[in-house]
């Protein structure tokens, strides 16, 4: 039988219109809506459509949005004025600066800036730090990381006991959602590109993470007949059928996966629709914990 797809994007509207619901509950309740300030750095294109996406989230959820530009000559001490003047005004809940800044710029202090209360991103040193240690709750999960577990959760997915493969250890995807699956009780193996034998690994898992960067790197035969794939690659690859000359699969080979995977994520719409609706929930959050209503 083949997979069963896993519908990122009527997960994701989902989510979204929850949010949409508290917020007009909030604004009731308060008279203010939790409100996003973005940093655009330079001129970056998958940048711009991003911010341009995070934005129009916000609007169409009933909260605020606010989009600061500066020009990609900006200086590390003009993004790290921007942040700080963020960081203390409170019409401002959560404030996301978009990654990659441009070369120069030392990103990580810039991250390191931003307050803890309004780290919706959930990058900060110690919002990670709390994710990973045992009995502490970190005040914002990342949003990609969390996305993937809401997938498994609202698919029906058993998390608590199962075997888990993640494959990838970035501090924005792989770490934080082995530590998530961790946290839920599965038992949770991190494999990178020095792991030995990764088919094998991968095929002792009920539940596979891809996040990798490689186009359509893991292939069917590597899977655990019925286990769930939950691809967060995002390539380009080329075709010629396409009017832009290119489409976007994910790390997993997915034809093959979905005649072995017992639930699958598709890309595009899988986990990239979820990133933007857990940035909102982290920004309602903010909204409450800094209102004293959490
Ligand atoms: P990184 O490049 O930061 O990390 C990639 C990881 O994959 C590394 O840990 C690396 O291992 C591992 N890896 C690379 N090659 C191999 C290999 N041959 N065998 C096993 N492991 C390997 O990527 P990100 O985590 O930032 O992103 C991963 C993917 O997810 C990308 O396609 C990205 O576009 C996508 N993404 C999607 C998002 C969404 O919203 N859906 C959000 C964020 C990312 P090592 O540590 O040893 O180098």
């Amino acid at each position: 039988m083949p997979a069963q797809l896993i519908d990122g994007k009527a997960i994701a509207a989902d989510v979204r219109q929850e949010v949409a619901d508290e917020v007009a509950a909030l604004k009731e309740r308060t008279g203010i809506v939790p409100t996003l300030a973005v940093v655009l750095v330079g001129d970056n294109p998958a940048s711009q459509t991003y911010v341009g996406a995070k934005g129009k989230a916000c609007i169409d959820a009933g909260m605020g949005s606010i989009t600061h530009r500066l020009p990609a000559t900006a200086t590390q001490e003009e993004v790290e004025t921007l942040v700080r003047e963020l960081n203390a005004d409170s019409a401002v809940n959560g404030i996301l600066v978009q990654l990659p800044l441009p070369k120069g710029l030392n990103e990580r202090a810039v991250l390191d800036l931003i307050s803890l209360n309004k780290d919706v991103d959930g990058f900060h040193p110690m919002n990670i730090g709390e994710l990973v240690m045992k009995g502490r709750t970190p005040q914002f999960i990342p949003c990609t990381p969390a996305g993937c577990i809401e997938l498994l959760k609202r698919s029906g997915i058993a998390i608590a006991g199962a075997d888990a493969v993640v494959v990838g250890r970035s501090n924005i995807v792989g770490i934080p959602v082995a530590a998530l699956l961790n946290n839920a009780d599965a038992t949770v193996t991190i494999c990178h590109s020095r792991t030995k034998d990764l088919p094998g690994k991968v095929k002792q898992a009920d539940i596979v993470v891809a996040a990798i960067g490689r186009p359509e790197f893991v292939k069917g035969d590597w899977l655990k007949p019925g286990c769930a794939v939950i691809d967060v690659g995002i390539n380009a690859v080329p075709d010629a059928t396409k009017k832009s000359g290119q489409r976007l699969v994910g790390d997993v080979a997915f034809d093959e996966a979905c005649g072995a995977a017992g639930y699958i994520t598709p890309v595009p719409g899988g986990v990239g629709p979820m990133t933007i609706a857990m940035l909102l929930k982290n920004t309602v959050r903010a909204f409450k914990l800094q209102h004293g209503l959490e």
